[in-house]
């Protein structure tokens, strides 16, 4: 209680000296397809969650990159959408994002049941960090014809990670009902896995056929982007996901 009084009044002076300027926010919003279902009043809410996020987490660049207002806007409001019925709160375990020109090299290391490292190279748009930074190519951040949105993405997996486990199962509201999103889920993501391993296409993206986490996050991307698209191949997964999110995206 303490704690909420004393945030809200932090909250409050953060945004009086500190809110993204309108003209600049206007520019932003303009290009940001996943605000597109939003009110006049939610683009405004938005607008504080992103000023709030801009002045609590470090945007870093890599490889010498030079980072404008107008970049740092358009990461702060595409992280605030997710979280804009939920709380900045979500990502208190998140502090920074790491911005790359383009796609980047990652080294990943694991140790399998029988005790082997093993180390392998993949390219990549984003990843995200337990308890660490999320990671991003700029130049996935601005082509995203499609479906895709890598800051919503690596958002997810940040959202799925609250309960310590990245396995496409944040920890849902009291009001929400773990057997119903488990089922609607399992059941969305077998058949996924059915279409792209017999090779046909798929109007959602075939890399959510690679664990339930990527599944996860690959279904939130589309929720925001083409939610009706999503709505339509699994209206049980758009409505698990509208009750998590708090919002309405589809048009129909
Ligand atoms: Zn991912």
């Amino acid at each position: 209680m303490l704690f909420s009084v004393w945030e809200n009044w932090r909250r409050r002076r953060v945004l009086r000296k500190h809110k993204i300027p309108a003209d600049l926010w206007a520019l932003t919003i303009k290009q940001v397809r996943a605000a597109s279902h939003l009110s006049v009043a939610d683009r405004e809410r938005l607008r504080n969650v992103a000023s709030l996020f801009l002045h609590d987490k470090y945007i870093e660049l890599a490889q010498g990159m030079e980072l404008t207002n107008a970049m740092r806007v358009r990461i702060a409001c595409e992280a605030a959408i997710p979280i804009l019925n939920l709380d900045l709160e979500h990502y208190h375990a998140w502090h920074t994002v790491i911005v790359y020109p383009a796609q980047f090299v990652s080294h990943e290391e694991f140790r399998d049941g029988a005790g082997v490292v093993h180390r392998h190279r993949s390219v990549r748009a984003g990843e995200a960090w337990h308890r660490g930074p999320v990671v991003i190519s700029w130049e996935d951040v601005i082509e995203n014809e499609d479906a895709n949105n890598v800051i919503i993405h690596e958002a997810a997996h940040k959202l799925d990670m609250l309960d310590g486990a990245m396995n496409g199962r944040p920890p849902i509201h009291r009001s929400m009902n773990q057997r119903e999103w488990t089922a609607a889920f399992s059941e969305a993501y077998a058949s996924h896995v059915a279409d792209v391993d017999a090779g046909r296409r798929t109007e959602i993206d075939a890399y959510a056929a690679k664990n339930p986490a990527e599944f996860f996050a690959v279904t939130s991307e589309a929720f925001f982007e083409i939610p009706d698209v999503l709505k339509r191949v699994w209206p049980v997964v758009y409505m698990q996901l509208s009750l998590y999110y708090r919002q309405q995206t589809a048009t129909m």
